[in-house]
């Protein structure tokens, strides 16, 4: 998106805000107030920034198909929808848990999942499920457990009708990453952040995969983050974040490979959600600029390249 638009709304939502105590994420010390990008005047860092008050909410923000219909969204019309299992998943903070679908909750890993593959609560996002054909995937059962694949809302139409695209190595072989973790799954490089209407949009797929066809990634330096911190604190030292899914590259992965999406998971936020507590892992990989510049979306009339 362009640097001045984005400007704008970031200065908006966290810059010039009185009660904004902002503190570099590096040194924890005070910031200078009112450059573009500010950098730290301790240590000299043009870090992500951390913010007392951007807490993270207790509840979520709901989301309408017809509100992600879009161009720089997604391909509503091309989807298949159950809104049956669309609910909204809170935090521990919430007051009203599990008064209405709007206020899902529930404390540690789901009972039914498997603790290699925890199903902890999403909080603060919002599920529009997928409609999903489990009795034309052979091989459904019990092995199938819920991972998640971020990834930019315009090719979640694409992924659906044809599969996930293998276009990549990893670790020398083509397959494709997913997650247990959708706060791991979170970050821009894979939920890429969409501006609309002053909102903040990122988008995850949730997907059934058969876990039995699933590999462990064992390298320890996801995202640049290292061993400085738990990304998600649901999984202690950053382990057993990634898995890998074996497929054949330039081939599309399909449901009888062992994944199926069932469902769009949304986070629908008013501020840059890099700024997010939950989020201050996000600047270890790349610096908030090169955040903004390459991996958010919006806004595209004025936007020219990026
Ligand atoms: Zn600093
Ligand atoms: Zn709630
Ligand atoms: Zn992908």
């Amino acid at each position: 998106m362009s640097s001045k638009n984005l400007n704008d709304l970031f200065m908006r939502f966290a810059l010039h805000d009185e009660t904004d105590t902002r503190k570099c994420r590096e040194c924890k010390k005070f910031v200078a107030q009112g450059a573009l990008y500010p950098v730290c005047s301790e240590c000299n860092k043009t870090s992500c920034l951390t913010s007392s008050y951007q807490m993270d909410p207790s509840c979520c923000v709901s989301v309408t198909r017809e509100q992600i219909d879009h161009d720089t969204l997604v391909h509503v019309k091309r989807l298949r929808w159950n809104n049956t299992y669309n609910r909204g998943y809170c935090a521990k903070s919430c007051t009203k848990h599990n008064m209405t679908s709007m206020h899902t909750y529930w404390e540690g890993r789901l009972s039914s999942s498997p603790e290699r593959f925890p199903y902890f609560v999403p909080s603060n996002w919002y599920r529009l499920s997928l409609h999903v054909d489990f009795a034309s995937i052979p091989y459904w059962g019990s092995n199938w457990h819920t991972l998640y694949h971020g990834t930019h809302p315009q090719n979640i139409h694409k992924i659906v009708e044809n599969g996930f695209l293998i276009r990549q190595c990893q670790h020398g072989f083509p397959a494709m990453y997913l997650s247990p973790s959708i706060r791991y799954s979170s970050h821009p490089r894979y939920a890429r952040v969409v501006v609309q209407n002053n909102m903040f949009f990122q988008f995850v797929l949730e997907v059934r995969v058969d876990i039995r066809k699933l590999q462990p990634v064992k390298k320890r330096e996801t995202l640049s983050v290292g061993t400085v911190g738990d990304i998600d604190p649901h999984f202690p030292n950053n382990e057993d974040l990634e898995f890998l899914l074996k497929a054949e590259k330039g081939k599309f992965l399909k449901p009888h490979q062992g994944v199926v999406v069932t469902g769009v998971m949304v986070r629908k936020i008013n501020f840059d959600p890099a700024l997010l507590q939950s989020s201050w892992w996000w600047c270890k990989w790349r610096t908030l600029e090169q955040l903004h510049r390459f991996y958010y979306n919006g806004m595209a009339q004025t936007e020219s390249t990026n």
